[in-house]
């Protein structure tokens, strides 16, 4: 990435958006604390695809991939080792779901699965843990470097929330995991 390209990249990360903005006055910071019961449009708002007992699913306000998904349990926590095993088991789940899914989507060639844990680890978010589950493609490339506007990236998320949503429902009724 040249560095223009770099500046213009942490433009994009701290863009005010809508949802960012929102979610920080509701948490006191936190993007990842939300209320564990949410209504449609509140969740739709906070493209929040799927909610467990123990944690939930929503798309990356900050995608590598167009789809990639985040799993935060509803815990504030970012220490795995204080996180009680139901919850991790349930993300795991909720990480399989997502898989079936993307893969139904977008047909990807494969997937990053997994935890960046602490800043030093990659965490964009140290304090509150949570999965990554990326769709990937041979000779992929960063969807943030390849968009241009805020805007572009707020209106994918949107398409992509609307047509993902309704296979989630469909996913986690069929797998018994509906919250
Ligand atoms: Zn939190």
């Amino acid at each position: 990435m040249s560095e223009d390209r770099a500046s213009h990249g942490m433009e994009l990360m701290w863009a005010p958006w809508r949802m960012g903005y929102i979610r920080s006055k509701e948490a006191g910071g936190c993007p990842f604390c939300i209320p564990p019961c949410g209504d449609e449009e509140g969740d739709r708002a906070r493209h929040v695809l799927a909610r467990g007992r123990h944690a939930y699913v929503c798309l990356n306000l900050y995608p590598y991939n167009n789809g990639h998904l985040l799993i935060p349990p509803y815990q504030h926590t970012g220490d795995i080792t204080e996180l009680p095993p139901e919850a991790l088991a349930e993300m795991s789940e909720l990480m399989r779901v997502g898989v079936e899914v993307l893969g139904r989507w977008a047909g990807p060639q494969g997937f990053n699965v997994g935890y960046n844990l602490g800043e030093a680890g990659g965490a964009g978010v140290a304090d509150h843990l949570h999965m990554h589950v990326i769709p990937r493609w041979l000779g992929d490339t960063s969807f943030l470097c390849v968009v241009s506007s805020t805007k572009v990236v707020v209106q994918a998320l949107d398409e992509s929330y609307d047509e993902l949503r309704p296979l989630f429902v469909e996913a986690m009724e069929r797998r018994g995991l509906a919250g």
